[in-house]
């Protein structure tokens, strides 16, 4: 890596105590924080490839990724060409623009569920924006989601499971009027009993269904086919919509995200993450009659004053681009490399947890493509939020800073899922791997 030494680099600890003075809790997201393996989060000063560095000058393979966007890694040379070109030409136009038009082509061209998308500025406003539309297309207030997704922070998605089943939530964020949360229901995942009794009592007054393409923010939670299939015949009986939330799959799990891999026929969908390659884009898509509903042709208000802004919009097309690029010397275009190496990881990584299982500290790891969980104390995949073991998340603290220590840079939370990048070779992954057998016996 090119290494840009910062003359005056201040250590952790005390750009650390200067942040806690003047952000809520030194951070601009939560988790960031380290609040759930303890210790002062590392500040990072540079990115390239694969590798993240951080302000003392230590060097990580990062499994972070942002928490998704940079599928092509740190600073790509095509993005950041891309970005300082656009941004010569001035950063916001507050009008139309060539760009945004190629980066909307893109997009419905790729995704099956978007005839027509619009463009926000962040995950959350997309699915704000798309439940603001379902409810309008509908003339219904409630909708269900599961426990374990997650949606953006808007009000009606920060809410968690009532009591019993088939009941509507209680807020899960100070803030959020129990009006608003009583209007969200939220039922478990993998449970196609609980979806039947709650469309039999609600199904009628049901704007949608929000649903992860593959629920990857609570670990990595793959449905079965046949849920899927209950879900979207019960969302078409009961005149709902079926809204798949692919801010993470998006143009991650193939060119098309999760809904074109397993062809399911949803309604609206609502992207973030790799659609703005390291930006901040969001999108919201699906079928031409429910999006004409959205101003300026339609009644449901919506608007951004860097929406669409040229810099994301080139920052975005240039990831999609690159993706697509055959590699000479491979023959695979980027989804097909990530699949690669996908592969490569869960065959370095199935000794280790055989290794474990022997010992007695039994770990899971569930992987789709380029996403990979590791589930501590037990030998099963999970399938919903309550079959994950609590007491996983103390091994992962060690196995966390053990992991920092050894150069690889895994997200601050059991509970997060590691994203590979095209960045990564084989030999990067065989160092983690190393690295990673070695925490392994050091976090018990
Ligand atoms: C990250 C995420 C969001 C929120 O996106 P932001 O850009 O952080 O607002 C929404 N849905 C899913 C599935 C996500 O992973």
């Amino acid at each position: 890596m090119n290494t840009v030494m910062n003359p005056s680099a201040t250590d952790h600890q005390s750009l650390w105590q200067r942040a806690v003075q003047v952000m809520p809790g030194g951070v601009n997201s939560p988790v960031r924080a380290f609040g759930s393996v303890g210790g002062t989060p590392r500040f990072m000063s540079q990115g390239e490839g694969a590798y993240l560095q951080d302000q003392e000058g230590r060097r990580y393979l990062d499994f972070m990724n942002s928490w998704g966007p940079l599928i092509l890694g740190h600073a790509h040379p095509e993005v950041v060409q891309a970005v300082q070109q656009s941004a010569a030409l001035g950063t916001s136009f507050g009008a139309s623009c060539e760009v945004e038009l190629q980066l909307a082509e893109a997009v419905t061209r790729l995704s099956p569920v978007a005839d027509m998308v619009r463009f926000v500025s962040s995950g959350t406003e997309a699915t704000m924006s798309a439940l603001r539309l379902a409810r309008a297309a509908t003339g219904r207030d409630a909708f269900l989601k599961f426990d374990g997704c997650y949606h953006g922070h808007g009000d009606s998605f920060l809410v968690k499971a009532g009591s019993g089943l088939a009941t509507f939530g209680t807020s899960s964020s100070a803030g959020v009027p129990e009006a608003v949360a009583g209007l969200t229901g939220v039922l478990p995942l993998a449970d196609e009993t609980s979806l039947k009794t709650w469309f039999q009592a609600n199904g009628e007054r049901t704007a949608a269904v929000f649903v992860e393409g593959i629920p990857a923010n609570c670990g990595l939670l793959p449905q079965a086919r046949s849920w899927w299939q209950c879900l979207t015949e019960l969302c078409r009986q009961a005149g709902c919509l079926l809204i798949v939330d692919e801010v993470i799959t998006g143009f991650r799990l193939s060119e098309g995200g999760f809904c074109q891999r397993e062809n399911i026929e949803a309604d609206l969908v609502t992207y973030g993450k790799v659609i703005g390659g390291g930006l901040p884009v969001g999108a919201y898509g699906g079928r031409r009659d429910l999006m004409e509903q959205v101003a300026p042709t339609g009644s449901v208000y919506q608007a951004g004053t860097l929406s669409g802004n040229p810099v994301a919009m080139s920052a975005g097309l240039a990831t999609l681009q690159a993706m697509q690029a055959t590699d000479v010397e491979t023959g695979r275009n980027g989804w097909q490399q990530l699949e690669h190496l996908g592969s490569h990881w869960q065959s370095l990584l199935e000794p280790l947890l055989k290794r474990e299982k022997d010992a007695g500290r039994p770990l899971t790891l569930v992987r789709e493509g380029s996403l990979f969980w590791l589930c501590f104390e037990t030998e099963n995949a999970p399938k919903a939020f309550h079959e994950i073991p609590a007491e996983g998340a103390q091994r992962y603290a060690q196995f966390f800073h053990a992991l920092c220590e050894r150069g690889v840079m895994f997200a601050p939370s059991a509970y997060e899922v590691g994203f590979l990048s095209t960045a990564m070779t084989e030999a990067d992954l065989e160092f983690a791997a190393n690295a990673l057998g070695e925490a392994l016996e050091i976090s018990r």
